[in-house]
């Protein structure tokens, strides 16, 4: 429910304590923290936006803490590329990029 929601939040800094990560989210406080100065543009900074709040919302329903953080970043990797695995709207170049993408993603988990 949204009212559930508000107890996340999400502050933006221009520079980064971890070199360049782009963004971290704490469970324990529910709050996140998207490091400006390693993104190209808005869009990727709404990404990271996005991946941080998802964190959030993975962390809300795993309550007995099973996934792992190669799982979760998996899950959100699926739900970033969902609109253009599933939409008739994607152009074949897209469709089959994003192919190419999950294949060479999948290659690299163990
Ligand atoms: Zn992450």
């Amino acid at each position: 429910m949204l009212w559930d929601r508000l107890d996340f939040r999400q502050d933006f800094k221009t520079s980064s304590i971890y070199d360049n990560n782009r963004g971290i989210y704490y469970p324990e406080t529910k709050r996140s923290i998207i490091f400006l100065a390693p993104h190209e543009n808005v869009e990727d900074i709404i990404s990271t936006a996005v991946h941080e709040t998802i964190h959030s919302v993975i962390d809300d329903i795993d309550t007995d803490g099973e996934l792992d953080e190669d799982i979760e970043h998996d899950i959100i990797r699926k739900i970033q590329w969902a609109n253009y695995s599933i939409s008739d709207d994607v152009s074949d170049e897209e469709a089959k990029l994003t192919r190419k993408f999950n294949r060479a993603f999948s290659k690299t988990q163990v």
